[in-house]
């Protein structure tokens, strides 16, 4: 039997394992004992990582719609048919006419020859990915706060910290290996605040848990701050010497005293002010967060908020210290990074700058355009509104990871030409005109980047299924049917330009990505990475702390929708379920869609475990299984969305953060009726 190294495909810690394979089968994975992160360990879905990839439901050809049908093709006749298309597209409405949406789940590499394609052979900026639904936030915040929208120290640092404070996060589910890290620093004295709605099982851990009302984080976190510096708690070296915009930040902050900020967010003042005292006298501070603090309306300044927190205790820039961003996919850190993203290219260089342009059409020839592109769902609803005509979807699923669900549909349909590359049939894939089959992470080589900057490979274990293909292969074709060049050897040699126009991956190339990898920035062939940024500066000079303001979240509960609607994961699915769903020891685990309900809220209305309920919202209804859950507020609803047969998302808010794009997926007003048995 033979192991392959590799990288876990699911959440963005990116733990090492190991594919095991026999007569070109693989039969099993298990942990990498050298990985310098997760050290011999996985979860369970890392054990199980590998148990889609010969799933008889596997793509196995290319596919062009005939009136209702899907009829299986060639790839000459696909790529022929995608390339046609969108050239007639592009002559007739336009390069803004046209789309992509690149994959979180895809290598660094494919994402970079996408967003290129893009730009350079479509002429668009109108390139995005799923990073817009769940760290746009950060991107957007903690690239104005500190100049980089990424973690700022490693995961394993955590287990230096003194306190810890989790918000918006369900760690040991969602990442346990980061939570391993977090349950070391407790087991050494470490103090940890959990700050979740939810009781999660860390918040059972915790020192102190604190559960704010749904979508009022930055209240809360501004009154951390503003008695942080009342006690005499906050470094103010490090804020004269470091930051900007102390005394604005401040002023804004000192309006949300423990007792208004118990009112808007319902912690009670006395655990305000002894959270304060915890996090405001640890020597080191580490803040950890994750979707529970993005998708929001206001996500970029909750993220805000939290920067604003590390920074004037000054925590940032040390060991145990940092922001700590928690990435979902196991490549949303890479995809952005590659530019995968409508106003950057690769390594967050402005598309709007001329010397950047001018750079990388003298490597790729051509002419790159100047205006920013439409995010994620401007593309869509551009679509809807028929200025969109032509979109590739490469490895997402949108039709049900997207918010509301029939709109996005809609949005779809109205396209006049959709290519679709997936691994499985999906939701999405139905409605493409031409479907492109896939290989997935263990039948190609590149490399992820996981949620602490570090690049690591995949290595191809065995070949794909039928005809289907590594996505680089068919984006090199097409891209030269579309009349730009796109000349590669290998996923090396793809890694080698991205080096060489990429200042942050400047010294990163296959011969040096090692079983640990390299934590970027990694600038010159004889760096050795960065484990912690901003140790002695930051990009941009100093930090920038910027004031931001408490405003009520888009809905509340009235008489008509009398619960709040939180959406999320489980611990046995990821994303849109398309390979958890086909991995039959998590699928056995949890097999159905269900809602989390308060026990006393659930005795109330005579619902119990079991009852089939129908949650609804002023954007639909989904029929469902109810779960009496002791960590669900009174009030609260909790919808995972990995289920077709009841999406989440068909039931959130559509209202977008003004300045990340990303959309409110947190908070819905929602009411429950007991369906007939
Ligand atoms: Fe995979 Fe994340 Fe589990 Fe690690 S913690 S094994 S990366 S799912």
């Amino acid at each position: 039997m033979e192991k392959v190294i590799s990288t876990c495909i699911y959440c963005g810690c990116g733990c090492g394992l190991l594919l095991h394979v026999d007569g070109g089968r693989i039969v099993g994975a298990s942990p990498s004992l050298t990985h310098p992160m997760s050290r011999g360990s996985l979860c369970i879905k890392g054990w199980l990582a590998a148990d889609f990839v010969g799933h008889p439901d596997r793509l196995r050809s290319p596919l062009i719609r005939q009136g209702d049908l899907l009829i299986k093709s060639t790839w000459d006749e696909a790529l022929a048919l995608t390339a046609a298309s969108l050239r007639s597209i592009q002559k007739e409405f336009g390069p803004q006419a046209l789309g992509i949406l690149t994959s979180a789940k895809g290598t660094n590499e494919e994402n970079y020859l996408l967003m290129k394609m893009a730009r350079v052979a479509l002429g668009t900026n109108n390139v995005d990915h799923v990073a817009r639904l769940c760290h746009a936030p950060t991107v957007a915040a903690l690239g104005f706060a500190l100049g980089s929208g990424a973690m700022t120290g490693s995961i394993s640092s955590l287990q230096s910290s003194d306190a810890i404070l989790v918000v918006g996060s369900n760690t040991t589910e969602q990442h346990p290996l980061v939570a391993s890290y977090i349950l070391r620093a407790r087991s050494r004295g470490a103090k940890l605040i959990v700050v979740d709605p939810r009781k999660t099982r860390l918040a059972e851990l915790a020192d102190l848990w604190l559960s704010p009302r749904q979508g009022t984080d930055v209240a809360w976190i501004n009154c951390l701050l503003n008695i942080i510096v009342k006690q005499d708690l906050a470094d103010m070296q490090f804020i004269k010497e470091r930051t900007y915009g102390f005394v604005e930040t401040l002023h804004t902050a000192s309006a949300y005293t423990a007792e208004k900020a118990e009112e808007i967010s319902g912690i009670p003042a006395a655990d305000l002010v002894k959270a304060a005292s915890i996090f405001g006298l640890a020597g080191r501070g580490a803040i950890v967060y994750a979707m529970g603090v993005t998708q929001h309306f206001r996500g970029t300044d909750i993220v805000q908020a939290l920067a604003n927190l590390a920074l004037v205790t000054g925590n940032v820039g040390r060991v145990g210290t940092g922001v700590y961003p928690l990435r979902g996919h196991q490549n949303v850190q890479g995809a952005c990074d590659m530019g995968a993203l409508p106003n950057v290219l690769s390594g967050y260089q402005q598309v709007s700058s001329p010397q950047v342009r001018a750079k990388f059409a003298e490597a790729w020839g051509g002419q790159l355009p100047c205006e920013p592109g439409l995010t994620a769902l401007e593309m869509l609803w551009a679509a809807e509104s028929g200025s969109l005509k032509g979109l590739i979807i490469v490895g997402e699923n949108p039709v049900l990871s997207y918010p509301h669900t029939s709109r996005v549909q809609k949005a779809l349909n109205e396209l006049e030409f959709l290519a679709v590359c997936d691994i499985f049939p999906t939701e999405t894939t139905a409605l493409a005109d031409v479907v492109l089959p896939a290989a997935c992470f263990a039948e190609k080589n590149g490399t992820f980047t996981s949620t602490e900057r570090r690049v690591q490979r995949i290595r191809k274990a065995v070949d794909p299924p039928g005809e289907a293909r590594a996505e680089m292969e068919w984006i090199c074709d097409l891209t030269r049917r579309l009349g730009a060049i796109a000349e590669y050897s290998s996923p090396g040699d793809v890694m080698d330009e991205i080096a060489s126009l990429t200042p942050i991956y400047g010294g990163i190339s296959y011969e040096r990505l090692g079983p640990e990898g390299l934590q970027w920035p990694c600038p010159t062939k004889d760096h050795p990475g960065t484990g912690i940024l901003h140790a002695s500066s930051f990009p941009h000079g100093r930090a920038r702390l910027r004031p931001v303001l408490y405003l009520d979240p888009p809905e509340t509960p009235d008489a008509d929708y009398p619960f709040m609607l939180t959406t999320g994961r489980s611990m046995y699915h990821f994303h849109t379920g398309t390979m958890t769903r086909r991995t039959s020891l998590l699928d056995r685990e949890v097999p159905t869609p269900f809602v989390e309900i308060n026990p006393e809220d659930a005795r109330l209305m005579d619902i119990r475990d079991g009852t089939k309920v129908r949650v609804e919202t002023r954007r639909g209804s989904v029929s469902v299984e109810a779960r009496l859950a002791e960590g669900v507020s009174k009030g609260d609803l909790f919808l995972p969305f990995h289920f077709s047969e009841a999406p989440a998302n068909a039931l959130t808010a559509q209202c977008l953060d003004p300045v990340s794009k990303i959309a409110e997926l947190k908070v819905s007003a929602a009411r429950l009726k007991k369906e007939a048995p």
